[in-house]
């Protein structure tokens, strides 16, 4: 397999630096999951507004695609959807697959559609059982390019979709690509941590595997009262084999990047230390950001830069997938950033003439600056969580511990 090192002191990783000062060195493998078929399913849903599109544009803009493979992701099949989702909800997605809304209302009982979930988050668009199995096998083709030992890198900015249930819709998610790509990952990892920077809570994910000592979820996100998913609280850790395996990180509203950095990378270097992981998933979820419309965290692309490095210095197969991020051009700019930072590429600060350059205003460039926001996220309040996690991180045991996986 493949390996590439991390030198901290690499001038490529930084922003600033001129695109001059790139280095002819030798560059990881890096799949990159894409088609115009994918990009049309994922541009249907309304609540998405065509962010992998805008994404897509800026990353061939800097001209990052002449170092990746395209790799255009095939539909899962639907015993690969059915390997976690349960069966009456696929053969439910199939049946509505061919219909159009007018056909769903009359044809279809109310309470049958709602029961899976599919209303205003998770809207009914026309082929939606194709839609979904090209999510899911999107990750699914990300996972297995992993599989092939040709890459040490892939790349799916259109998955993540980390709210779906085993048996419904949730949260903008038709399907959890993410849980379908783990399994598929685990036939050759013995251990996967999933790392989920998203403002929202991982609840699927957690679900699938809060049982499991095989994939730790360490999931950062934003808990007040009222704010969806609800879940991920700082004691829940996971169950039975599973207890431990869970790590929950529950922020308040305007943390900023120094503060986020110094939490979030201790946390997650101990606990790969004592989990000793042969691959980590990490879901990218760009809602974060300073200028999104949930106006939450209050972050720039530094803070999930921080953790990309970190990820990289580990010397691990490494999946990045996209998720949330409601302004498509700051979406953009992060997920086109950490790309680079894959790539050890140096991105110049002024955004490339491109289609969408308009978009980038007023600025046109691809930082994101903070905004002028309180931050809730007391040092106490910070404390408290990093000295509970801490502690719930020294029970995690090793893969040669004698403990078998589950
Ligand atoms: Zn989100």
């Amino acid at each position: 397999m493949e390996r590439y090192d991390y030198e901290e002191s690499d001038p490529s990783l930084s922003m600033e630096n001129d695109a001059s000062t790139q280095q002819t060195q030798s560059h990881p493998s890096v799949a990159y999951i894409h088609s115009q078929d994918f990009e049309m399913h994922l541009n249907k849903h309304p609540r998405l507004h065509g962010t992998v599109t805008v994404t897509h544009n800026l990353i061939r803009a800097y001209q990052l695609l002449d170092h990746v493979t395209v790799i255009p992701p095939s539909f899962a099949t639907v015993e690969e959807l059915k390997s976690f989702h349960s069966e009456e909800y696929i053969d439910f997605l199939k049946k509505i697959n061919e219909l159009s809304e007018e056909e769903l209302i009359e044809e279809v009982e109310e309470e049958e559609i709602e029961k899976y979930g599919i209303g205003y988050d998770c809207p009914f668009i026309p082929h939606i059982f194709d839609a979904a199995s090209m999510i899911g096998g999107a990750t699914i083709t990300a996972a297995k390019a992993l599989l092939s030992g040709k890459y040490h890198v892939a790349v799916n900015w259109g998955g993540g979709w980390h709210h779906a249930k085993k048996d419904q819709a949730d949260g903008f998610c038709y399907v959890n690509d993410i849980v379908l790509g783990i399994l598929h990952l685990l036939q050759k990892y013995k251990r996967v941590l999933y790392v989920d920077l998203d403002l929202h809570h991982g609840d699927g994910v957690e679900e699938a595997f809060a049982h499991t000592s095989r994939v730790l979820c360490f999931s950062v996100h934003k808990n007040e009262r009222g704010f969806y998913p609800g879940t991920g609280l700082l004691n829940d850790i996971g169950y039975g084999k599973g207890r431990y395996y869970t790590i929950n990180v529950p922020l308040l509203d305007g943390i900023q990047d120094s503060q986020y950095i110094e939490l979030i990378i201790p946390l997650l270097s101990k606990t790969q230390k004592k989990f000793q992981p042969d691959i980590v998933v990490c879901q990218c979820g760009a809602d974060t950001l300073a200028g999104d419309p949930f106006a939450s965290f209050n972050l720039t692309l530094k803070a999930p830069a921080e953790c990309m490095k970190l990820f990289k210095s580990w010397n691990i197969p490494l999946l990045a997938l996209g998720g949330g991020g409601y302004n498509a051009v700051n979406t953009a700019r992060c997920w086109t950033y950490l790309l680079s930072l894959l790539l050890d590429k140096t991105v110049e600060s002024d955004i490339p003439d491109h289609k969408y350059l308009m978009k980038y205003g007023p600025d046109y460039e691809i930082q994101i600056c903070p905004r002028t926001m309180p931050n809730r996220n007391s040092i106490e309040h910070l404390k408290s969580i990093t000295d509970t996690i801490l502690k719930n991180i020294d029970y995690i045991q090793g893969p040669y511990s004698g403990i078998a996986g589950s």
